[in-house]
């Protein structure tokens, strides 16, 4: 069997190993280390997809996760592909009260971008390998089948399916970071308990084309059997676009996995209404179930774990891969320490200090997204006048306004102290 050996390995190079990757270049360069990431998959930069592609999941980027992919050299290439969200609108379905969040309300040019995931994940993997390829191994269409972590070395072993056949390699690193999603049969297998909680919603997901510019326009819309967001995409090739992420009770996913295209255009454009426009077409539909999970292990001798490997979230308010990627900075601040004090960086001590700095912030943002979704999915009258007094107290108080927007655009926390992928800043 074939050996390898690194420092650390990031086993799943979604977008949240792709940026672990990225934010731990710098690091890499100026300490000399040796990085290897692995995915099971084939690299997105493989299948490079148009710019006005109509297929895919989008994500809605806080501006506080814009400055950290600024602060690493990632937001360049990404700005091509980002569509600035000017301003929202937070409205009730047949209820009088709704809120307009506007970027100029509170002193920004954007509250945050919209960007699809597969042209995120195609810039990470090309910045990887155009800036990074001294320090980082990409090895991908592999698929890791068991690790542990150990006081000196830690160890993985992963299988390569190549055109002559399969190949199994052994690998050993001061520390394995594990970015391999919400089905993570890695984390069972090392016995790391994980909380989980069925929703029993699904999300249908859609693109749709419009008729109109939106201008940067997103709309929440809280509608009878679920809320849905609709955000605006970059326009491309002379095609105006936008995403929709709709909250639905489990029930309904056959028969909107099966629905003609004319009728759902008719029923989605029936719950939002005419905001955005008029939509005229859609791309592929896809229905994700939704689950709440939570790691309540985060960190061993050699390991860390990250992104939705750690935690998943309701989608409503957007916030699963803003917060892994400030996980992804916490986690990146403690290497930088351990390599600056000359320190293993697989040390539990530097790990648990990652786990202890991103605590706070998981279970703030964890809860809420959940207190969101019980909130606005709710039928019960109680809660429908509760939530059109928060709409009116929102639109009424320019501070709670302001406080809110920042808090959702990831701005109430500092950057953290990474290296920048072209050379040092800090120290
Ligand atoms: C409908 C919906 C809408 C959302 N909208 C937003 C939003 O607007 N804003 C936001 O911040 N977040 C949003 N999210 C959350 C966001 O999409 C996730 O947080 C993010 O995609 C998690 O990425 P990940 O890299 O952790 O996991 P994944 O994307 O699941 O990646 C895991 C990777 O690991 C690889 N892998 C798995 N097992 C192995 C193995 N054994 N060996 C090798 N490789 C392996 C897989 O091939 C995969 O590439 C949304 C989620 C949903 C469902």
């Amino acid at each position: 069997m074939k050996q390898a050996h690194y420092d650390i390995v990031i086993v799943g190079g979604g977008m949240v190993g792709a940026s672990m990757a990225l934010a731990l270049a710098g690091i890499a360069s100026r300490y000399g280390l040796q990085i290897a990431i692995i995915d099971a998959a084939k690299t997105e930069q493989a299948t490079p997809t148009a710019a006005g592609d109509l297929d895919g999941r989008a994500t809605a980027l806080a501006l506080g996760s814009r400055n950290l992919l600024h602060s690493i050299g990632a937001w360049v290439p990404l700005q091509d592909y980002a569509q600035a969200i000017v301003d929202i609108n937070v409205s009730d379905q047949g209820q009088p009260f709704g809120a307009q969040i506007r970027a100029q309300d509170v002193g920004q040019k954007a509250l945050g971008y919209v960007l699809q995931n597969q042209h995120m994940g195609q810039v990470f993997w090309q910045q990887l390998n155009q800036q990074c390829a001294g320090q980082i191994t990409m090895i991908d269409q592999s698929k890791v089948l068991e690790l542990d972590n150990a006081i000196k070395d830690s160890r993985l072993l992963y299988e390569r399916q190549g055109t002559t056949g399969s190949e199994q390699v052994e690998i050993t690193c001061q520390l394995i970071v594990m970015a391999d999603g919400g089905r993570s049969n890695l984390r069972e297998d090392l016995g790391m308990f994980n909380y989980q909680q069925s929703y029993e919603q699904v999300a249908l997901v859609v693109n749709v084309v419009l008729d109109k510019p939106h201008n940067g326009l997103a709309c929440e819309r809280f509608t009878a059997h679920g809320p849905m967001a609709v955000l605006p995409l970059l326009t491309a090739d002379e095609q105006h676009r936008a995403a929709i992420v709709w909250t639905q009770p489990n029930q309904r996913a056959e028969e909107l996995a099966a629905m003609d295209d004319d009728t759902l255009l008719t029923e989605l454009q029936n719950q939002i209404g005419y905001p955005m426009g008029e939509f005229r077409a859609l791309g592929q539909r896809q229905i994700y179930p939704l689950t709440l999970s939570v790691a309540n292990e985060q960190a061993r001798q050699g390991l860390a774990v990250i992104g939705n490997a750690a935690h998943t979230l309701h989608p409503i308010a957007g916030q699963g891969f803003n917060l892994a990627l400030r996980g992804v900075f916490a986690l990146a601040e403690q290497v930088h320490k351990a390599c600056r004090a000359q320190a293993s960086i697989g040390s539990l001590a530097y790990l648990q200090a990652f786990v202890d700095a991103s605590a706070g912030d998981q279970q703030r943002t964890v809860g809420a997204s959940d207190q969101i979704m019980k909130l606005f999915s709710s039928g019960d009258k109680t809660l429908m006048i509760g939530r059109q007094l928060g709409l009116l107290a929102m639109q009424k108080m320019p501070l709670a306004k302001t406080l809110f927007a920042r808090s959702a655009m990831g701005l109430d926390r500092p950057l953290a102290d990474v290296l920048p992928l072209t050379g040092g800043r800090h120290d």
